[in-house]
């Protein structure tokens, strides 16, 4: 009888030495989302030995148009969906050990939540963790590939410290004001799943054949227009905080804005670095709540949480006192 990685096996760059290397290793996917989800089950399906789920928020009907492991049960019991990930994928292969952590990746938890991970897979929404991330990898040496989409553009680069630019080579620092997400802009699950398998291409290449072997390019794909473009990847920036000068501002949590308890039920995030057009952010809200706006604030109530941001990127969250749900909600509807 055949085995199960048979096929994986067979193909000849891997062969049962790359299949091997697969099962003894250990990756984290951080972020359970539209890229997160599909590079977890891929990673699962391919017979990683471990495999770290890191996600902070919880199963949404929104999620299932494009959120492959999930399904309408998840939905409506609100799991967490590293928990509701990790339950598909142990009936979809029982080898691999799945370690679901329900968590919001910061500073001071990051050397806990990645320890002894030789991989990561960026599945998140957000400049501030991907730079976190990106601290984490080239201070300790891992490689981790990024990836991002919203609409119907996405785009993946593998990052091997040492031997590509890092994130911060590419984007010195993280883009000012409100950013276009998933939840203003919408997305596609094609461009999602795309992107989403082209990372673990190259996590494939990675950890079957040694991260040597995986190609430096930036690959863009537009599901819409049809448009797939690959550009080699920036050269490593000599003068680079990170990856030159080893100054970690995000792993050390300078660059994180504080978050603090206000009022009975809020909490307010303290943005320091990244000033909001007001205008354009109420513009993106509008579709989506019930918007207030003037020039000092916009006011979003969107069921059960009332979101107000201030032209300096400040915002107060009502309806939560959890820091993790409010990082998610500025994340979402601001960008961060
Ligand atoms: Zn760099």
């Amino acid at each position: 009888m055949d085995s199960r990685y048979s096929r994986q096996s067979r193909f000849a760059p891997l062969g049962p030495q790359g299949q091997e290397r697969i099962r003894a290793a250990a990756v984290a996917v951080i972020g359970c989302g539209a890229l997160g989800t599909v590079e977890a089950e891929l990673l699962a399906r391919a017979g990683v030995g471990r495999l770290r789920i890191i996600d902070r928020d919880f199963v949404e009907w929104s999620n299932l148009q494009r959120q492959f492991l999930f399904d309408e049960s998840d939905a409506d019991a609100g799991l967490p969906k590293a928990v509701a990930a990790a339950r598909r994928l142990a009936r979809v292969n029982s080898e691999v050990v799945i370690e679901p952590l329900v968590a919001d990746l910061t500073p001071a938890n990051i050397e806990d939540l990645l320890e002894g991970v030789e991989l990561i897979l960026d599945g998140t929404d957000n400049f501030e963790a991907r730079f976190l991330v990106n601290d984490y990898a080239v201070s300790r040496g891992i490689p981790w590939i990024y990836a991002a989409a919203v609409g119907s553009y996405g785009l993946t680069m593998a990052i091997v410290p040492g031997r590509t630019a890092c994130l911060r080579c590419v984007y010195p620092e993280p883009p000012q004001g409100s950013q276009p997400t998933c939840e203003t802009e919408g997305v596609l699950a094609p461009v999602t799943a795309c992107i989403a398998s082209l990372a673990c291409g190259n996590a494939f290449k990675i950890l079957g054949c040694g991260s040597e072997s995986v190609n430096t390019r930036l690959t863009t794909v537009d599901i819409w227009s049809g448009e797939i473009r690959q550009t080699a990847a920036p050269e490593r920036d000599p003068e680079c905080p990170c990856c030159a000068h080893r100054d970690f501002v995000h792993l050390t949590g300078q660059r994180r804005s504080p978050i603090s308890l206000c009022g009975r039920n809020a909490v307010q995030i303290h943005e320091r670095f990244r000033p909001v057009d007001l205008a354009d952010l109420a513009r993106r809200l509008a579709p989506l709540a019930t918007v207030r706006a003037n020039d000092f604030a916009v006011r979003a109530s969107i069921d059960p949480y009332e979101l107000t941001v201030f032209p300096d990127g400040r915002a107060i969250i009502k309806g939560t006192t959890d820091p993790a749900v409010a990082r998610s909600l500025y994340a979402r509807y601001v960008g961060m």
